[in-house]
């Protein structure tokens, strides 16, 4: 019999990447779907498998639709990714941010031990839980020091999940996962942002890219390679919480630097601080400047992970490099720009 998969946040990002890859492995995928006025499952459909996902209507704040969907499903796997995971409206919506982050995962928990404890569990944590990072590179063992709502209720998250693991032998993991992108991501984030950007400038449909902190450093992988590494987890005879991450931190200045070169730009940078400018070399043109709205009260500086455990224990290890991530992502905006297709 095909085993089950339950995967909240099916809708986002990493939920697209992870139904193709648990359809291709065989799995029933079921699709965790909050209830919206529209539903158009755009990176469900942008990936070919909206037909696919058997669609389950769930809201993670509530704990009987959750109890429910467990029950009607009985899946083998449950992937909790769903969140409010922008870490900017994290600070305007901090409670909710909280209740969906925090508590929901506590709901989840709750509903599996009740209805089957022998349910594998995957937690969607975060290289934001390290924050203000104590050491370079950050691995499992480094001390956590959230700097904003998002982190903090990710960092509740993922103590719940330890515990649940600890108290109730549940096989629960949690991937510490350092930032993933891909033609999937959401607009509002940094590196989709940049790259939908930079096309709409090229097809004169934007004037100037309005960016915070361009000196602030990520180590970006690829959605794709990340989503393999959650399923590994769940095939682990003892749950563990692994670190996910390219052992590379590159500035958002040189993220924007590779996405200009993707799109036919060569950026110069004049100027620091909020004065910064990013200019085409080719036209004199000002393509980027800074508008401090977008700096985060408590800045993350400098993320980079050590995935040395997960690259033991799972074998797994990033396969795309940030220059190709930013090039697919960049030609895949410029085809959207072009043919006005901006679903996402
Ligand atoms: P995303 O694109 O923002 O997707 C979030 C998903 O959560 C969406 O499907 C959203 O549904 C769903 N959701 C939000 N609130 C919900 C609620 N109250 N009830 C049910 N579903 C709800 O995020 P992502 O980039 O795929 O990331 C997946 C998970 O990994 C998140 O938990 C994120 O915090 C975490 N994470 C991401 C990264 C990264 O770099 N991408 C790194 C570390 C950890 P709607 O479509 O209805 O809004």
């Amino acid at each position: 019999m095909a085993r089950r998969a339950l995967i909240t946040g099916v809708t986002g990002q990493d939920g697209a990447y992870l139904a193709r890859l648990l359809l291709d492995k065989g799995y029933e995928v079921y699709g965790a779907i909050r209830r919206a006025a529209s539903q158009t499952l755009p990176r469900l459909r942008e990936l070919g498998i909206a037909d696919a996902i058997r669609p389950v209507t769930l809201e993670l704040n509530e704990f009987s639709n959750l109890l429910r969907a467990l029950e009607q499903v009985r899946p083998d796997e449950v992937y909790n990714l769903a969140a409010q995971s922008f870490v900017h409206t994290s600070f305007e919506q901090p409670i909710y941010t909280g209740d969906v982050g925090a508590l929901g995962v506590t709901r989840v928990l709750e509903a599996i031990r009740a209805v089957n404890p022998a349910i594998r569990f995957y937690q969607a944590s975060t290289s934001e839980l390290f924050g203000k990072a104590q050491t370079m590179p950050q691995s499992e063992r480094t001390p956590f020091y959230p700097r904003s709502p998002y982190a903090v209720a990710k960092l509740y998250a993922h103590w719940i999940t330890v515990n649940y693991r600890e108290s109730y032998d549940l096989h629960a993991s949690a991937g510490i996962l350092f930032n993933h992108e891909s033609p999937l991501r959401g607009p509002e984030f940094i590196t989709r942002k940049v790259t939908l950007a930079l096309a709409r400038i090229r097809h004169g449909q934007q004037d100037v890219l309005e960016v915070g902190n361009v000196e602030a450093q990520r180590d970006w992988g690829f959605a794709g390679d990340y989503v393999e590494g959650m399923w590994r987890m769940l095939q682990q005879p003892q749950a563990a919480d692994y670190v996910l991450a390219t052992g590379r931190a590159y500035s958002v200045g040189r993220f924007i630097e590779l996405a200009a070169d993707a799109l036919g730009f060569s950026i110069g940078w004049e100027g620091t601080g909020k004065a910064t400018r990013g200019i085409d070399r080719r036209s004199g043109r000002v393509l980027v400047t800074i508008n401090p709205i977008h700096y985060r009260p408590a800045e993350v500086d400098l993320l980079v992970g050590d995935f040395s455990k997960a690259k033991e224990r799972l074998g797994w290890q990033p396969t795309v490099a940030l220059p190709d991530l930013v090039a697919m992502m960049a030609e895949a905006d410029d085809r959207r720009v072009r043919d006005g297709r901006l679903m996402l």
